[in-house]
């Protein structure tokens, strides 16, 4: 029986996620090592607002998603959902509370059953949920979600391939938000689409999220898209949460050098910010064997001695602005302040 909590405000809290993959040798082989997707990734998201994960390609925002709707198990951590602990549940129960949760994907070109019309895609988790009493009243609810995602009624009995992307992602937010569920996980929901119809269907989840008070877990690795519509911001790093602040805290006030580095080759925000842009050097190291101490020491340009040793923790810098980096431990010596950046780990 898992433990409940009551804090009105936050409909989602997620509490040292671990999540790590066994890497087998052969089909029975044991466990040869573990790809590191999440390790003690822990945030809050409030009724009714945008909590944002970004970073690069592999970072773990993904798994973090997949986590949350419970698609993936997580190794270890907790999951509340409206005060209900969720990774306590199974079967029915499960079922019962998932109900309260749905996922946009990346790509509408894929995740649209090419044999179903417009209308079975939208009414398909009604259908599941059996909330009507009469097929009129089904095909109603039906049509009030078209309507609120901008799709003509006349397209109600076409299918997917009819359609251009942009309406193809429609399609799918209008499945995702039939039912008005508590938390809408979007997952790289316009990375997929061109930049001109990308404005679009973020009018559209903000337009939906005020007249229908979703709150959104929304999952990308683009920092423009994301300070336009998030209010909370996690920034992710080889399965880490290196820096988690209000969006206008962490554009305005960026921490951590992995995030200083990511806002730094944005055009329209870096112009806003530095002359001296700090380029990423190297490459993500692999899940499967992170380096020692801090996840980013190997690319980090101003790794300490003490980056190769320890974890960081987790600083609250400023209220509500979180950092996982040694920077901001006033308990370290001289020893281990020592600036080792560029030297081989
Ligand atoms: Fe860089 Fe060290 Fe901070 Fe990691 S802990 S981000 S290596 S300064």
């Amino acid at each position: 029986m898992g433990k409940n909590i009551d804090e009105k405000d936050v409909v989602l809290k997620v509490e040292h996620l671990v999540k790590r993959y066994p890497v087998k040798k052969g089909v029975f082989g044991r466990a040869k090592s573990y790809v590191h997707a999440l390790e003690d990734v822990s945030f809050e998201l409030r009724r009714g607002e945008t909590f944002a994960i970004v970073g690069e390609s592999g970072c773990g925002k993904s798994t973090t998603g997949k986590c949350v709707l419970r698609l993936t198990e997580p190794t270890s951590g907790t999951v509340y959902l409206d005060g209900e602990e969720l990774t306590a549940l199974s079967g029915a129960e499960l079922t019962r509370a998932r109900q309260k949760m749905k996922l946009i994907f990346q790509d509408p070109y894929s995740s649209l059953n090419p044999r179903m019309t417009v209308a079975d895609i939208i009414a398909e988790p009604i259908d599941i949920a059996g909330t009507y009493k009469t097929r009129e009243e089904r095909d109603a609810r039906v049509e009030r979600v078209m309507e609120a995602v901008g799709l003509d009624l006349s397209y109600k009995y076409r299918y997917p391939h009819e359609f251009s992307g942009g309406q193809r992602q429609r399609i799918g937010i209008a499945r995702a938000i039939a039912l008005v569920p508590e938390v809408v996980v979007c997952d790289e929901p316009v990375s997929a689409l061109d930049v001109s119809v990308q404005a679009k269907v973020i009018n559209l989840l903000e337009r939906l999220q005020d007249e229908l008070g979703l709150s959104y877990v929304f999952i990308s690795h683009d920092l423009s898209v994301v300070k336009h519509i998030a209010d909370t911001v996690m920034v992710m790093y080889l399965g880490h949460a290196m820096e988690l602040a209000s969006a206008d805290e962490l554009f305005s006030n960026p921490l951590h050098p992995y995030t200083q580095a990511l806002l730094d080759v944005i055009p329209r925000i870096a112009d806003e910010r530095i002359q001296d842009k700090r380029i990423l050097q190297g490459d993500v190291p692999s899940p499967t064997n992170p380096p020692s101490g801090c996840a980013f020491s190997t690319r980090c340009p101003k790794c300490m001695a003490v980056c190769r040793e320890r974890v960081p923790e987790k600083f609250e810098v400023e209220p509500g602005h979180a950092c996982r980096c040694h920077l901001f431990d006033e308990s370290l010596s001289e020893a281990e302040r020592q600036f080792v950046a560029g030297k081989e780990a």
